[in-house]
């Protein structure tokens, strides 16, 4: 559930006349898959007003981001890859939160021996977007955590849990045959799909999963104005979200 705790940085009042632009689904050069020019002097200069961060199995990049793409909101984020091999989003209104979340997903998942330079670098920001040092632990694996024990774990951080991808490869869908009868947050990659769902009641969401700059933007929502009480920030964008109370690039 969303909680109540208070925001971060980052937060606007609304414009009357402007429509929002959100990429919920960016990796930054944290993830192994991603280009090692994902850092915020280039992810921030894209034509989007609202993004998220999900690195895969950490939000250790997440601070940087929100330190230094000060004219954006920037929600902090994680994507947990189950046991079962699929891909959840967690979108969150504080960066204790996700970090808390970030922890217990690190002790979840199984050391693995991992060569850079055949699995992709894992590089960590600071505030000052050095590169500081390289995760270890390789992040590219399931955790240890199913899907139920991953929303619960979202949830019980005041987060929002949102099947990533889920008619494509590691999503629910595409893995599983079927969507889970409690899943109520869906980001899809197909239209079909998006039609689909909408017609049984889901909350359907098209993000970029932007591995590279230029991806970033390519699938997005939009919000109006009024889909905000008040100022923007990552609370009241994560609130919108789970009233559905946006427009997708299909809408
Ligand atoms: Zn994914
Ligand atoms: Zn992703």
């Amino acid at each position: 559930m969303i909680g109540m705790t208070e925001s971060i940085g980052n937060e606007f009042l609304p414009n009357e006349n402007k429509v929002y632009k959100a990429d919920l689904h960016i990796h930054s050069c944290l993830s192994p898959c991603a280009d090692l020019t994902m850092v915020p002097s280039t992810v921030c200069t894209k034509d989007i007003d609202i993004l998220a961060i999900t690195d895969h199995n950490t939000a250790e990049n997440v601070a940087a981001f929100v330190c230094l793409c000060r004219d954006k909101v920037v929600i902090p984020g994680i994507e947990i890859h189950t046991f079962e091999d699929v891909h959840i989003l967690g979108y969150f209104s504080t960066l204790s939160d996700v970090m808390e979340v970030s922890k217990i997903v690190s002790e979840n998942t199984n050391p693995f021996p991992y060569d850079p330079e055949t699995f992709g670098y894992q590089l960590l920001l600071n505030e000052s977007e050095d590169f500081i040092g390289m995760l270890d632990n390789y992040l590219g694996f399931p955790t240890n955590l199913s899907i139920d024990q991953t929303i619960d774990l979202i949830e019980k951080h005041n987060g929002l849990a949102v099947f990533a991808h889920a008619d494509r490869k590691f999503g629910v869908i595409y893995q599983l045959g079927m969507l889970p009868k409690n899943a109520h947050f869906v980001e899809v990659r197909k239209r079909e799909t998006w039609q689909e769902l909408k017609s049984t009641g889901h909350i359907v969401l098209t993000s970029s999963d932007a591995h590279v700059p230029g991806e970033i933007g390519s699938r997005k929502i939009f919000f109006q104005n009024d889909a905000f009480s008040g100022k923007i920030d990552a609370h009241s964008v994560i609130s919108a979200v789970a009233l559905g109370r946006f427009r997708t690039i299909w809408d």
